[in-house]
């Protein structure tokens, strides 16, 4: 696609895209009733304008019909879970077996570690990216010592070659190899929360076998964000939280993956994670469902379930495909409109894109470094009613969402940058 910094443009652009009508389906924040510019979907998505209704009809159920409604209604508590599966199962590639919404990513994450990490003298080394999400480092560091393990000797970071901001491939291949059978899993972020950099995660698990270890995969911004085809990649293992691109709410229900060929692994066991038929029998031994349905521990929060519900059922009209087609030319967008801005100051360069050029090494983030210039240039987006996120020291993360954004609202976007900047 050709861009132009123009609004006629962008108009156009606009006019022409069947999916412009979604964004009236979500709920737009404003400041002193101005409607903000909002880019910060990779950290919480907008808010559906069906999920009120959503509510409301279970707080009706539960006051109507009080624990009945486990068993009664339209949507009987007990199995509401299961309303998920089909969509969560369509966005990442999996059979319906394969996934199962529950509790939070990080508590998830703990969850398949137990499974999938068992550690000996010989296999002990986990493989993930330097710039790893905090949780998931703490998730690591906490998992080698409670196996009595050195952190230090457990995780091996894979980094970005000296003055570069991204992961080369090859160097993720290489400590693989390196590492070869100490190592027990290979643990990435889908996509880096950082830099917004899609790993090719069909390779990464090839490597990870070839080696003899597990890959699994953190997909909190991979999820809703890009087509994922986890079971044909053969992945074993992934989480993913809901609040993010699929616009669940916030710290709403999270999810997970388990390859089928796993079913019968060792786990942490709690009553929704046994068999139905037996499951209200109040028996003394857990015998789990053979899918990952056998991972639950607790009944669902059925608030949380139908707001999740409300946003999947978007996703199902519109087509993660069809989003994606959408994204990349939205995100194309974004970085025609920065690199024009700051072309006009040539030769200073206040900042720089340093999320991948490649659209099949990234989502619809794009990550900016400010360069000559400071965080100041943050505060005063802000203030004009931007609203994106800075990672220190010098990380600004921009997510225009296909869902609700609009290619206006990144010329507009692109006018304020260059108030600032100028
Ligand atoms: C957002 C995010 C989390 C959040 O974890 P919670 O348990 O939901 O608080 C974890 N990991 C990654 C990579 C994330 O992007």
């Amino acid at each position: 696609m050709i861009y132009q910094n123009t609004l006629e443009f962008a108009q156009a652009q606009d006019n022409n895209d069947h999916l412009n009508c979604y964004k009236e389906q979500f709920h737009q924040p404003a400041i002193d009733s101005e409607d903000v510019l909002y880019f910060a979907g990779h950290s919480l998505g907008l808010q559906p304008k069906t999920v009120r209704a959503a509510i409301e009809l279970e707080l009706d159920t539960w006051a109507q019909l009080g624990v009945d409604g486990y068993f009664s209604g339209d949507t009987p508590w007990v199995s509401c879970c299961e309303l998920l599966t089909p969509a969560i199962a369509r966005l990442v590639g999996a059979k319906e077996s394969e996934v199962v919404c529950m509790n939070t990513l990080t508590t998830n994450l703990h969850l398949l570690f137990a499974s999938f990490y068992r550690p000996t003298k010989q296999r002990y080394k986990i493989i993930c990216e330097d710039s790893i999400f905090p949780t998931d480092r703490y998730v690591l560091e906490t998992q080698a010592r409670f196996h009595g393990f050195d952190p230090n000797e457990v995780i091996i970071e894979v980094a970005p070659r000296k003055g570069e901001h991204l992961i080369q491939e090859e160097d993720i291949l290489a400590a693989i190899t390196k590492h070869g059978e100490e190592t027990a899993i290979v643990f990435f972020g889908g996509v880096n929360y950082l830099t917004g950099q899609f790993f090719d995660l069909n390779i990464l698990t090839k490597a990870a076998h070839d080696v003899g270890a597990y890959a699994g995969f953190d997909l909190a911004h991979a999820v809703g964000n890009l087509p994922l085809k986890l079971h044909a990649w053969n992945v074993d293992f992934a989480a993913w939280c809901s609040y993010k691109y699929l616009n669940g709410g916030p710290a709403n229900i999270a999810g997970i993956f388990i390859n089928e060929k796993h079913f019968e692994l060792p786990r942490l066991g709690g009553w929704w994670g046994n068999d139905k038929e037996t499951r209200f029998n109040m028996e003394k031994h857990f015998s789990p469902m053979a899918s990952a349905e056998g991972w639950q521990l607790s009944n669902a929060s059925v608030i949380g379930v139908s707001m999740l519900k409300a946003s999947l059922d978007i996703f199902d009209q519109v087509g993660i495909d069809n989003l994606r087609e959408k994204s990349i030319n939205l995100t194309g967008y974004l970085e025609f409109i920065i690199n024009e801005v700051i072309w006009d100051r040539y030769p200073i360069k206040p900042l720089q894109i340093i999320t991948p050029k490649e659209v099949e090494q990234r989502g619809c983030q794009l990550s900016v470094k400010l360069i000559d210039t400071n965080y100041n240039v943050f505060n005063m987006l802000s203030q004009a009613g931007v609203i994106i996120d800075f990672r220190k020291p010098d990380i600004i993360r921009i997510a225009p969402v296909p869902l609700y954004n609009s290619f206006q609202d990144i010329f507009y976007f692109g006018e304020q940058l260059r108030r600032v900047l100028y």
